[in-house]
């Protein structure tokens, strides 16, 4: 399986103690798709500059949620270029410190999170820590269970700093995105899809992951 993303994400938060078989989308959690998996399903105003990532399903056919106490890590070293407000919480931008010189310079950006105590930009990690959690939601204000957005994007596409806000991000060319599914190990072998048929009852359809004590 390897070092990807999603396995960090499994050890990390101990999910391989309830078995993770799959994880679950709907069709508006994918990346470049223009509906919403949220309310009624109505059109996206852009669309989706990444991937959603909130439900799983167990080797025993139990359907979970990630919520704000599941930690982010990051697997590779890097540095924080930037930590901006979203709709939901904030949204880190790091950069991998080895970009490879055979392909394009990326960034990554964890949406919808808390970031670490005192994390700031310019900030270097070695990889294999947590830099988040995912950020809580006010249910009254977001009709949203607490997931993660997951965007990659072309470095060279990142405007200048004063402007690094997600208005703007919202309306940059599509082509500053890539799919952020390769990259985070998630394939046609971890992946279902579920239908989407109107508003998501996620607290009785994915109820939070029985949550372990992590030993130091
Ligand atoms: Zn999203």
């Amino acid at each position: 399986m390897g070092n990807t993303f999603i396995n960090a994400l499994i050890d990390m938060n101990r999910l391989d103690h309830v078995g993770v078989k799959q994880w679950l989308f709907y069709p508006g959690m994918l990346f470049r798709s223009s509906s919403s998996w949220w309310g009624t399903g109505r059109p996206r105003n852009f669309t989706h500059e990444g991937l959603d990532l909130c439900f799983f399903e167990t080797n025993d056919a139990k359907r979970f949620r990630l919520d704000s106490s599941t930690r982010i890590p990051v697997t590779q070293p890097g540095k924080i270029l930037y930590i901006i407000d979203d709709f939901i919480g904030k949204t880190i931008i790091w950069e991998p410190i080895c970009n490879s010189r055979k392909s394009i310079p990326i960034c990554v950006l964890y949406a919808h999170v808390t970031p670490e105590n005192r994390l700031k930009a310019g900030d270097a990690f070695s990889g294999g820590e947590p830099i988040a959690r995912v950020a809580p939601v006010d249910p009254e204000r977001t009709p949203l269970p607490p997931h993660l957005h997951l965007s990659v994007m072309v470095k060279a596409a990142l405007p200048f700093s004063d402007r690094i806000e997600w208005k703007y991000l919202n309306h940059m060319d599509r082509s500053a995105f890539l799919d952020p599914a390769p990259l985070a190990g998630i394939d046609a072998l971890n992946m279902g899809m579920i239908d989407f048929a109107g508003n998501v009852n996620v607290c009785d359809d994915y109820p939070v992951y029985p949550v372990i004590e992590m030993e130091n």
